[in-house]
């Protein structure tokens, strides 16, 4: 393997209280969630008198796109809501997702529990900009993210005199369902509608037509939270980091054999997937594969991406989307097989149960896949492989089943030399504890 040395310092990449973060810029991580007088210490309040279109014109200026799968421009989605609202104030709702059902992803996480005040400011952006009256914070309770928040909102409610924390208007947390697919879009609209927390193909944007049939902007904390920032650093400020077609700050998640898995940076770019891997990861030589953008992400290989460029547009049309942020390389002495083996087998069992191809083709998937990993597969059950996750590509009412297909795909061609390894009737020696790849235990009753 090559041996690389880490780059020299620079403000490309950094965490929680490194001068020149963005999102993660004041205290360090130490020191848990910035009170709400620090953060108006540090960063003052709010400009008060911006207008609903100028919001949503500074928003459209900036250039922010969503941080999750899609990247959507996140101004589309504001002025699809102000459009389906007619100008009506309270009609719109924002929701703000940091369910965060990738099981190694944090970002969102830690943006809560660090920044919450920065969250709620782009919650009250974001429902200025829609003459919005409600926010939910959608997010998992009892935990340090969670109570970050609530605290916050009292905070808020005490220093201001009222209930209201975002100047109008009002905030409630909803507790997110445990499941991978409760945070894709139409899920988080599908619950706070009363239904289960089920993926649903209606055909119109949640901005336009969502929880019962209100205007929903959608956004990720991440996402949101940017929109604080846009709205007191302007639109040039904000494009000063990032690239042309993504601008602006991204968070991102490291996981698998790096030194702190789990730990959250903050990237403002330019840098490199190495660069972040030798920094932040501890790495020292070339991981064989990484994982980049989540478990439904791509398995690509380490020289490869090594010298990637961390820009979420350029990783996309490189067919490498940034996705969650995820970007884990794998770790020594495991088998990318078997890993994704692992990953398939839970992934299969998050289905939400009402589409066929997710259903039955993933856990066939996941079968197949064990069976390679245990040395126990023929050429022919790989083509079988092969054409299943074909087969399971572009089905069903929400995107489980093509991100299974893509993650098994790039395993089938990052690992090919395992894969014939394993043909040849090798087992996987490799441990999952080992792999710095976590995978929740699956709750009984924790259906949608
Ligand atoms: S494709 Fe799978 S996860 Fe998505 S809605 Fe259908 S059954 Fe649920």
């Amino acid at each position: 393997m090559s041996t690389v040395s880490a780059p020299a310092r620079s403000a490309a990449l950094g965490t929680a209280g490194d001068p020149g973060t963005r999102l993660l810029g004041g205290p360090p991580a130490s020191e848990g969630a910035e009170p709400y007088d620090a953060h108006l210490r540090r960063l003052g309040p709010l400009p008060p008198d911006a207008s609903p279109a100028d919001l949503r014109l500074l928003v459209h200026a900036s250039g922010l796109a969503g941080r999750g799968g899609g990247q959507f421009p996140t101004a589309v989605k504001l002025d699809q809501a102000a459009r389906a609202t007619g100008g009506a104030v309270g009609r719109a709702l924002v929701v703000v997702n940091s369910s965060e059902g990738e099981p190694a992803s944090r970002k969102d996480r830690v943006l809560c529990e660090l920044r919450p005040h920065l969250v709620l400011d782009g919650a009250q952006v974001a429902a200025r900009s829609v003459r919005a009256t409600e926010v939910v914070l959608y997010m998992h309770r009892h935990g340090r993210a969670s109570r970050a928040i609530e605290s916050a909102i009292a905070e808020r409610a005490t220093a201001e005199g009222a209930v209201s924390v975002t100047s109008g208007a009002t905030v409630r947390l909803v507790d997110a369902p445990r499941r991978y697919v409760a945070g894709e879009t139409s899920a988080v609209v599908s619950y706070l509608g009363g239904l289960g927390a089920l993926p649903r193909r209606t055909g119109v944007p949640a901005a336009v037509a969502g929880v019962g049939g209100r205007p929903t902007v959608v956004g990720n904390a991440e996402t949101i939270a940017h929109l604080a920032l846009v709205a007191r650093h302007g639109a040039a400020w904000f494009r000063e980091v990032g690239s042309p077609g993504v601008p602006g700050s991204t968070l991102l998640t490291l996981a698998g054999g790096v030194v702190r898995p789990g730990e959250v940076v903050e990237v403002l770019g330019p840098a490199t997937i190495g660069e972040l891997l030798a920094r932040h990861g501890g790495l020292g030589h070339l991981p064989s594969a990484v994982l980049v953008g989540g478990y439904e992400g791509t398995w690509t290989d380490g020289a490869a991406a090594w010298g990637a460029p961390l820009d979420r547009a350029g990783l996309s049309l490189s067919g490498v989307p940034l996705g969650c942020g995820l970007v884990a390389p794998l770790a020594t002495r495991c088998c990318g097989i078997a890993e994704t083996s692992r990953i398939v087998r839970w992934l299969a069992g998050e289905s939400a149960g009402q589409c066929g191809p997710c259903v039955y083709g993933l856990p066939a998937v996941a079968d197949l896949l064990s069976e390679l990993a245990a040395g126990a597969a023929t050429r022919r059950d790989l083509r079988r492989l092969r054409e299943l996750t074909g087969s399971v590509r572009g089905r069903g009412a929400c995107g489980h089943p093509t991100g299974v297909a893509g993650l098994v795909e790039s395993a089938l061609d990052t690992f090919a030399g395992e894969v014939r390894a394993h043909l040849t009737g090798r087992a996987c020696v490799s441990s999952g504890e080992l792999s710095g790849l976590p995978l929740p235990l699956r709750r009984e009753g924790s259906g949608p």
